[in-house]
């Protein structure tokens, strides 16, 4: 049997991996294809497609948004979307510098209470484009300012600590528009994680075409549940293993099984899209 994993991060975003790396481990879990989810980039995508091909393990460019949906937060991935969307790189360029500003803002707030970090030092060591918390808190590991990234998320980067800012999100309906216009399926990621169950009637309303049901911090009791609400309101189920690549320890790539039939249905529906997006030649 065939497996696949559809949540993965890079280097172009909070993760470690390079392209190469991801196709390498891919190829040593015996995966058939995975999904490139980098945080509001699909920068990684082009490179990710060309190692997998080397590879021979199929690629399926996607990204995940951060959105809010009646004051919770939600994740939606975006699967098979053009890469190459103008909207969509014009949307993405904003979260991009929305992010950059964000990181700003946490350094002049860990200045204010005396801890001497610079943007700079979380830029290089950031090195992509979607800069986020985690690359704050090995910034400050690195620097010997915290022992360990739990530490920085404690005293720092948490919620309602002293260096936290809030976060600029789009709504849930924007983030599923943004990818069905560029020809891509919308899946809210984790549910599991962000508890989010009383947004799902209205996502789903709104066009949204699947729930991860298979996710590292799910439970099989939650898995299950999540599988019932797929089948409840007719969404496609995906899964992933969320890997980070080595942040934190061991790689995740792999650790969650999802069947390769899950991927076909998926790959149904981006072609639905597409063929509802072109135009009917006229006869
Ligand atoms: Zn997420
Ligand atoms: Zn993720």
């Amino acid at each position: 049997m065939a497996f696949v994993d559809l949540h993965l991060h890079s280097r172009f975003s909070d993760g470690t991996y390079e392209p190469e790396e991801l196709a390498a481990q891919a190829r040593r879990c015996e995966l058939a294809a995975i999904a490139l989810t980098d945080h509001d980039s699909v920068e990684g995508c082009p490179g990710t497609a060309q190692a997998c091909a080397a590879a021979g393990i199929e690629f399926i460019a996607g990204t995940e948004l951060t959105a809010e949906q009646d004051g919770n937060e939600v994740h939606i991935l975006g699967y098979c979307m053009d890469t190459q969307n103008s909207r969509l790189l014009t949307q993405i360029a904003r979260f991009q510098a929305v992010r950059q500003d964000r990181i700003r803002e946490m350094v002049a707030r860990l200045n204010r209470i005396r801890v001497p970090l610079s943007a700079d030092a979380v830029f290089a060591l950031a090195n992509c484009r979607a800069p986020g918390r985690p690359h704050v808190a090995r910034a400050l590991v690195a620097a010997g300012l915290c022992a360990s990234l739990d530490e920085a998320f404690e005293r720092f980067l948490k919620k309602n600590r002293p260096a936290w800012v809030p976060k600029f999100k789009m709504s849930g309906e924007e983030a599923l528009d943004l990818i069905h216009q560029a020809g891509g399926v919308a899946v809210m990621a984790h549910p599991g994680l962000n508890r989010t169950d009383q947004v799902i009637p209205r996502l789903v309303e709104a066009g949204m075409d699947g729930i991860e049901c298979f996710h590292t911090k799910h439970s099989t009791a939650t898995t299950e549940h999540y599988l019932e609400l797929a089948d409840q309101f007719h969404l496609l189920v995906t899964g992933g293993s969320d890997c980070h690549g080595l942040n934190k320890g061991k790689p995740l790539i792999g650790t969650v099984k999802v069947p390769y039939q899950h991927l076909e249905l998926l790959k149904a529906r981006a072609a639905e899209i597409r063929a509802a997006a072109t135009p009917h030649p006229s006869s």
